[in-house]
């Protein structure tokens, strides 16, 4: 059985798909997509030599090694154009997830790739930042909790519409707060246009968790004398008070 975060994922994959897990470890989410016959083929793509071996391992465990060709290598670069419809990124940060999207990008691997699902353990924004640059419309979102931590988990699909389609996804007019567009566009980026259109308790918590570690760094702050401190926090202050509206409104 899968982790609630996996099945996540697992579930938001097209059915059919041939998928290539990047940064795949244990090899869980393409033998489970195997095994459960959502999934005809898939490749398990590793940088390290651990996790690589431990990925082999379970392919021939589970008996699926004519249906999953584990490789090492960085990033996208185990993968050649034309052999995934469907790419899953899971379990790092979102800055190391934009970085493997665009040097495959950059390489021609995403070339006939269709769909990405991808979970950033933080800086999500670098994600949907750069899925929008790139013209991938942001399907769907999902935040959850498991084992204490909450996680998010982004949808995107290649299409025609991406970019008319992201427009009225990141147009902040739904949200009451009393700022001008150019800043709800940022909060919607940062805090996500479908989780803050159907908030739930997990998204509530986790801003509120990210308001107590901004106030910490703010006290912090205070007991400094560098001259740079001041501005940094009342940089993180205004981020407070942003935040802070739109779980008013949410609430
Ligand atoms: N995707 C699995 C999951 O979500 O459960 C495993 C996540 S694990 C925390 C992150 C994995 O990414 C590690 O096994 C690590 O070796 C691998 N990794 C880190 N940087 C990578 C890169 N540039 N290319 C491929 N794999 C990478």
């Amino acid at each position: 059985k899968l982790s609630k975060r996996l099945q996540r994922i697992a579930d938001y994959i097209t059915p059919n798909s041939r998928i290539a897990d990047i940064g795949s470890d244990h090899a869980l989410l393409p033998v489970y997509l195997l095994q459960s016959g959502r999934c005809p083929s898939a490749i398990a793509g590793e940088l390290n030599d651990g996790p690589y071996q431990a990925a082999r391992r379970q392919a021939s465990d589970a008996n699926v090694t004519d249906r999953l060709q584990v490789r090492q290598g960085n990033g996208l670069s185990v993968l050649n154009a034309g052999e995934a419809d469907t790419v899953t990124i899971a379990g790092m940060g979102g800055s190391l997830i934009r970085e493997i999207l665009e040097a495959g990008h950059a390489a021609g691997k995403l070339e006939g790739v269709k769909e990405l699902v991808l979970q950033p353990n933080v800086g999500e924004d670098a994600v949907r930042l750069w899925l929008r640059e790139k013209g991938w419309y942001l399907a769907a979102e999902a935040i959850l909790e498991e084992d204490g931590k909450i996680y998010e988990v982004l949808h995107a699909k290649l299409t025609p519409e991406a970019e008319s389609l992201n427009k009225k996804l990141y147009d902040g007019s739904f949200l009451p707060v009393p700022r001008e567009q150019s800043i709800k566009e940022v909060l919607l980026i940062r805090m996500g246009p479908h989780l803050l259109r159907e908030p739930n308790e997990t998204l509530i918590e986790k801003w509120k968790l990210e308001i107590s570690k901004l106030e910490r760094i703010c006290r912090q702050l205070d007991g400094s004398d560098l001259p740079e401190s001041a501005a940094k926090r009342n940089q993180f202050l205004n981020q407070i008070q942003f935040i802070q509206e739109v779980l008013q409104c949410l609430q």
